[in-house]
C-alpha cells in the first residue's frame, strides 16, 4: 500500500535576511530535536529568499540535520541572458530539494502564466528538484466557477510537457485563504485536494497520483493542522505567516503530539 510521508513546509516569503536565517535554522533544529522529531514520521522543509540558501545549505550539511530546503522560485532557462533570473542547475548545486513554483504572489503580482509555469516546473525537474507546484483560485473564481474548476485547470496547464513519472509536489492554496486569516474548512481542502488528484491520475498516471503529496496551504497554524492532517487527500501544509514563528510552525510539525 502506498504509503505517502507528510509534509510540512514553511515558505518565508521574503523575510529573513542570511544572518537571520542562520539563527532561526538553528534555533529550528534544536527544537526539533528537543521533540524526538524524526523525519520520517513528517518531512520538514524551508523555504528561504536566495541570498540565505548558502547559509542554510552550510549549516544543514555540517550538522546533519533532518530539514529539507528550497527555494522560492526558480527560472525556466538554464543559463544566459536573463538579468535577476536564478537557474535551477544553482539550486541544485546548493543542494536544494525543493523549489516553490507558481506561487499565488508570483501570478499576481508578477503576471506569471501557466504556460511560464509549466516551463518552471519541466526546468525543476530537469535538474532534479521537486517542484512544488502551488495553485489556488480567488473569491471571485469560487464564486464565480465553483471549487474545484481553476485549481485543476492550474494543475493540468501546468503539467502539459510533464513525464507520468514525475516526482512533484502540489500544494493548494486558495487565494482568499493566504494571510487573510481566513483558512479553508478541512471539508473544502479535501474537496478540491480529492479533484487534484483525480487529475494527477488523468494527466501523468494513477500510480503518480498516489505516490503524489498534495499540501493545503492559507492561513495554517498550530490550532487548525491537525483538522486538515486528518482529511485523507491532504498530505500536508505549505505554511507562510506562521513559518516564521518559531513556537508556532514547531507546533505546525508536531501536528501528531
Ligand atoms: C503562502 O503564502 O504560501 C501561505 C500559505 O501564507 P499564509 O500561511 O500566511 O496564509
Amino acid at each position: 500500500i502506498m504509503t505517502r510521508t507528510p509534509l510540512i513546509a514553511g515558505n518565508w516569503k521574503m523575510n529573513l535576511d542570511h544572518l537571520q536565517s542562520i539563527a532561526f535554522v538553528q534555533k529550528l533544529a534544536w527544537s526539533l530535536k528537543d521533540a524526538s522529531h524524526s523525519f520520517d514520521d513528517v518531512e520538514v522543509a524551508i523555504f528561504p529568499p536566495f541570498t540565505d540558501l548558502r547559509s542554510v545549505q552550510t549549516l544543514v550539511s555540517a550538522d546533519k540535520l533532518e530539514l529539507a530546503y528550497g527555494a522560492q522560485d526558480v527560472s525556466a532557462h538554464d543559463s544566459g541572458a536573463y538579468t535577476g533570473e536564478i537557474s535551477g542547475q544553482f539550486l541544485a548545486k546548493l543542494e536544494c530539494a525543493y523549489v516553490i513554483i507558481g506561487h499565488s504572489e508570483r501570478r499576481t503580482l508578477h503576471n506569471e502564466t501557466d504556460e511560464e509555469i509549466g516551463a518552471k516546473v519541466a526546468a525543476a525537474l530537469k535538474h532534479g528538484l521537486v517542484p512544488v507546484l502551488c495553485v489556488g483560485e480567488t473569491a471571485e473564481d469560487l464564486e464565480k466557477f465553483g471549487p474545484s474548476a481553476v485549481p485543476v485547470a492550474q494543475l493540468k496547464a501546468a503539467l502539459a510537457g510533464v513525464a507520468s513519472d514525475a516526482n512533484l509536489v502540489v500544494a493548494y492554496e486558495p487565494v482568499w485563504a493566504i494571510g487573510s486569516g481566513q483558512a479553508a474548512t478541512p471539508e473544502q481542502a479535501e474537496q478540491v485536494c480529492a479533484a487534484l488528484r483525480a487529475e494527477l491520475a488523468t494527466t501523468l498516471s494513477s500510480e503518480t497520483a498516489a505516490a503524489t503529496r498534495i499540501l493545503y496551504g492559507g492561513s495554517v497554524k498550530s490550532g487548525n493542522i491537525a483538522g486538515f492532517m486528518r482529511e485523507p487527500n491532504v498530505d500536508g501544509a505549505l505554511v507562510g505567516g506562521a513559518s516564521l514563528d518559531l513556537d508556532e510552525f514547531s507546533a505546525i510539525v508536531r501536528y501528531k503530539k
